[in-house]
């Protein structure tokens, strides 16, 4: 692993040209911020010339965005390269063993998750959120939770895995059976979006299956370096699909979507032995829901009777990681609705899954870049294709004070139906 580490490590050609789409660098202004400087040092724990302590701290500081890894002439897969780095570092700052054992044992177990939402849901019913926010208290919470508690948006006391049936038949001629892979996110935070999926997809032809089996995508073992328990997902994943014998799997989250396009491929730190080719014919199964609508259903069942303005946030994960960009845009256009574009669409919003959790004001000073582009639009709809980049504009819109809705493609479309 070492060797082959070094061997993509010293690719880089030292060009720079990474440097100029890095969102962190054009914050911080600093060489060891940039993309580049994150290959110097991990050439330097490549070498074993690195402390571990302080690269956990600077391969942390990253988005995972991917915008390094599009413009490299040479082919450096920076993200990649980044996360085997979190793996060797083996440490994650501010959280340490405790965020390992909140992914590995309870983001793993879909029934934990559940227990997790209602009490998460009782907090802010009961008002516990405004009163501990009153107090302060919230600050004794690692790294900058405490201050990024404010950004979880209002629960439900039911996840959308507790509202949605296993099947779904299709309206009409069944044309299509898919599977819907209901991410993390939009189970817990936004259930009303996989509602509108379902819906949808069904209205257009298809029978949908929610296999009760399915489990996280992965993605965040991947971004803090847990290969073995991204393995476990994948195979387990793998093994759901398999038998829920379906011709296309629908994602809502852009995450998931880019994960499962991948799950083909062997990361690079992950020395499971897992089935790849088998793997590599499911992820060519996985559609993100509005290029599944506009290409292969065709938007038949979609009657143009939306109005007014809408801008589009384009998710790194879609946008770099299946390079998904027409299709949301398109299905905007088809629902009536006229699409106005913000400055720098495709640049992050500072989401990136749980970042602001450890580095809150980089992540506001990210966001507020986006939201001033958003306000530029004078759109009032911002749709996005990711439920962490809604949550994340959401709290920007509110915080910056643009008079904007964040909204999923689907929601508008089952507005239209
Ligand atoms: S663009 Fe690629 S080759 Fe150039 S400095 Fe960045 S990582 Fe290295
Ligand atoms: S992935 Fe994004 S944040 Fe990370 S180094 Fe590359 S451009 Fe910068």
């Amino acid at each position: 692993m070492e060797k082959e580490l070094r061997r993509l490590l010293n690719k880089c050609v030292r060009c720079g040209t990474c440097r100029s789409e890095c969102p962190i660098l054009a914050e911080l202004g600093f060489e060891g911020a940039s993309p580049r400087g994150l290959i110097f040092l991990l050439q330097g724990l490549a070498n074993g010339q690195a402390d571990r302590k302080k690269m956990a701290d600077r391969v942390y500081n990253c988005l995972l965005c991917d915008a390094c890894t599009a413009v490299c002439p040479s082919g450096v897969e920076i993200t990649n390269l980044i996360r085997a780095g979190r793996k060797e570092v083996g440490r994650i700052p501010a959280f340490g063993p405790l965020l390992k054992l909140a992914l590995n044992m309870f983001l793993t177990r879909p029934p934990l998750v559940a227990a997790g939402s209602r009490l998460l849901w009782a907090y802010q019913r009961l008002g516990l959120d405004r009163a501990l926010r009153n107090t302060g208290i919230l600050k004794i919470l690692p790294g900058d939770v405490g201050r990024a508690e404010h950004m979880l948006p209002p629960l439900s006391i039911r996840t959308a895995r507790g509202m949605l049936p296993e099947l779904t038949p299709a309206v009409g001629k069944r044309r299509y059976r898919v599977g819907y892979f209901l991410g993390c996110a939009t189970n817990l935070l936004y259930p009303q979006v996989a509602h509108d999926v379902v819906q949808v997809l069904a209205a257009n032809g298809c029978e949908v299956v929610v296999p009760k089996g399915m489990r996280c995508c992965g993605i965040p073992h991947l971004t803090y370096g847990l290969m073995d328990t991204y393995a476990e997902l994948l195979r387990s994943n793998l093994q759901v699909f398999q038998e829920a014998k379906v011709d296309a799997i629908i994602s809502d989250c852009a995450s998931c979507t880019a994960t499962l396009s991948h799950m083909g491929e062997r990361p690079l730190g992950c020395d499971a032995d897992l089935p790849w080719d088998e793997a590599a014919q499911m992820a060519g199964k996985v559609w993100d829901f509005s290029a599944f609508l506009v290409d292969e259903l065709g938007l038949r069942r979609i009657k143009r009777d939306l109005a007014g303005k809408v801008t589009y946030h384009d998710p790194c994960h879609l946008v770099r990681g299946v390079q998904v960009t027409r299709q949301p845009r398109h299905l905007l256009g088809e629902l009536g609705l006229e699409l106005v574009e913000m400055p720098n669409a495709s640049v992050c919003c500072g989401a990136a899954g749980t970042f602001a959790l450890a580095h809150y004001d980089l992540s506001m000073a990210i966001l507020q870049k986006k939201i001033d582009g958003v306000g530029r639009t004078g759109a009032p709809l911002v749709a996005t294709s990711c439920p962490a980049c809604i949550m994340q504009l959401t709290a920007g819109v509110k915080t910056f004070g643009v008079p904007a809705k964040v909204i999923h493609p689907a929601q508008l479309a089952a507005q239209a139906h």
